[in-house]
C-alpha cells in the first residue's frame, strides 16, 4: 500500500513539471517546434526494432512497448514480465545523449530544459521501477550494434533462466 501511494505521488510530480514546461512552449515558433518535433520518430525505431527481433531469435518472448508496472505512466521498449526485466532503447535526441543531443538552432534554451527535464524522468522512472523490484537497462539508441546486442541477449537468458 505505503508503494504504491509512492507510485502514484512520484508519477504526479513526474507529469506536472513536465506539463509546466510544455506549458511555456515557445508558441511565436511552435510550428519550427512541431516540425523539430515530427522529424525525430519517438518509437519503434530501428535500433528498437533490431534489438526485439534479435532477442526473438534467440528464443526470448517478451512484451513489447508496456508498461512494467500498472499505474505508473512510463512504457518500455521490451519487457520481461515474469523476471521483471525491462529494457529502454533512448533515442539519442529525446534522451540527451551526452555524445549526439544537440538543441535545435530554434528555442535552444527550450529545448535543452525540455531534454534535461526528459533526463531527469528517465532517472526517477528507473528509480521508480527499481524499487518495485524491477531490473532496468538502459542503452543508448547509438550503442545497438551487433557486439551489444549479444550481450544484452546473454544477460537477459541469463537472468530468465534463473
Ligand atoms: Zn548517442
Amino acid at each position: 500500500m505505503i508503494t504504491i501511494m509512492m507510485n502514484h505521488q512520484m508519477t504526479l510530480e513526474i507529469i506536472s513539471l513536465a506539463k509546466s514546461i510544455r506549458s511555456r512552449a515557445p508558441k511565436a515558433s511552435s510550428p519550427s517546434v512541431r516540425k523539430t518535433m515530427k522529424a525525430i520518430p519517438s518509437q519503434d525505431t530501428g535500433p528498437e526494432k533490431k534489438l526485439r527481433s534479435f532477442l526473438h531469435d534467440t528464443g526470448l518472448r517478451f512484451r513489447k512497448d508496456v508498461e512494467p508496472i500498472p499505474g505508473i505512466r512510463c512504457k518500455a521498449d521490451i519487457v520481461f514480465r515474469k523476471t521483471k526485466l525491462c529494457i529502454f532503447i533512448d533515442g539519442c535526441f529525446w534522451h540527451g545523449c551526452p555524445l549526439h543531443f544537440k538543441p535545435p538552432k530554434t528555442n535552444s534554451e527550450w529545448w535543452v530544459e525540455k531534454i534535461n527535464d526528459n533526463v531527469e524522468r528517465d532517472r526517477r522512472k528507473t528509480l521508480l521501477i527499481e524499487s518495485n523490484g524491477w531490473t532496468v537497462l538502459r542503452y543508448w539508441e547509438h550503442e545497438i550494434n551487433s557486439e551489444i546486442i549479444s550481450d544484452i541477449a546473454q544477460n537477459v537468458i541469463r537472468l530468465v533462466k534463473r
